[in-house]
């Protein structure tokens, strides 16, 4: 498949190529100058694949549990060493059966003089069960990539905002609860921290764009342009994919369209108004089905499954991002 698009961008090529000439530049004229490329700071994968770690030796970080609560604490004391401070946005939320979760929504504000801010998020709770898998379909698992994975990355880019600040923007990184204990039959039934967030928005200034990361950590992952993501922030996908492409990670970061996940995305998008886009591992090509991969909501989902070189990858094209705004 990697040749078909191959084919489509070298068809592009030839039509510029063919294309009308441009005509000289008299010198009168003022040259537009290209903004030249900044080299972000290089993303260490042994400390992301450290903080997944982590986050797996508490045990599953199911909502109303003690590993959920150490989690939350640890999470915030590490945020609070990179960031300029730190805040969490408490709730009770209901579960679509009935269940009460206290919920926290995790905050660290990098630059927080700068109103033009770019957020970064992933849930940080595990699915209660593993209902992917035939033979456990009511047993926890570990959730290495399916939350682990996304806070990971997310806190060695903590880690090199302190060392590096940002000169242009601000960061917003927030940490969504409650995501996975949806419904697979019921709309609106995951994603409850982000929804409670969006409409509940606690900073003072709202970033102008977001990404989502969700299982970025898994060996052979895939990442395609997901439905939502082009729907509501075409132009941010382009940055990352571009990104992606700059930094030689094109055969993690595909240029394939996939269907809308509902994810914590989609509710940042439609009831916060920030354009968000989604990296999610979602791909035709992942495994026989297709879709989140093999390991997704079984017990396989565990420190096994995560490759040092997809956190590198994810971790290199957001950097790149925020290093050239
Ligand atoms: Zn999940």
């Amino acid at each position: 498949m990697k040749k078909i698009y191959y084919t489509g961008l070298l068809g592009l090529a030839l039509l510029s190529a063919c294309g009308p000439k441009k005509p000289k530049e008299t010198p009168d004229k003022p040259v537009v100058q290209e903004v030249p490329h900044k080299q972000a700071p290089g993303f260490n994968a042994d400390s992301a694949y450290y903080f997944v770690e982590k986050q797996v030796s508490f045990g599953p970080r199911i909502p109303n549990t003690a590993a959920h609560d150490k989690c939350a604490d640890w999470l915030l004391k590490e945020l609070a060493r990179y960031a300029d401070s730190t805040y969490v946005q408490a709730a009770t939320l209901r579960t679509w059966d009935g269940k009460d979760l206290e919920s926290k929504n995790i905050h660290a504000y990098f630059g927080p003089q700068h109103a033009r801010r770019v957020m970064l998020s992933a849930h940080w709770d595990t699915r209660p069960f593993s209902d992917e898998d035939p033979a456990t379909p009511s047993k926890t698992f570990d959730g290495a990539d399916d939350g682990g994975s996304g806070v990971g990355v997310l806190l060695e880019i903590a880690r090199v905002l302190k060392s590096s600040p940002l000169q242009n923007i601000g960061v917003d990184i927030v940490l969504f609860d409650s995501e996975d204990w949806g419904n697979p039959t019921m709309n609106d039934s995951y994603c409850l921290g982000s929804q409670h967030w969006a409409r509940n928005f606690p900073g003072k200034y709202k970033p102008y764009f977001a990404i989502n990361l969700d299982m970025v950590g898994a060996a052979g992952a895939r990442f395609c342009r997901e439905g939502f993501s082009t729907q509501y922030a075409a132009a941010y996908v382009n940055k990352v994919w571009n990104a992606a492409a700059r930094t030689g990670y094109s055969s993690y970061f595909l240029m394939e369209d996939v269907p809308g996940v509902l994810d914590d995305h989609y509710y940042v998008s439609t009831l916060s108004g920030i354009p968000a886009i989604d990296i999610i591992n979602y791909s035709r090509f992942n495994g026989s089905q297709g879709g989140f991969g093999a390991h997704w909501h079984t017990q396989n989902d565990n420190m096994k499954i995560i490759d040092k070189n997809t956190l590198h990858a994810v971790g290199t094209v957001v950097l790149d991002v925020l290093y050239n705004e």
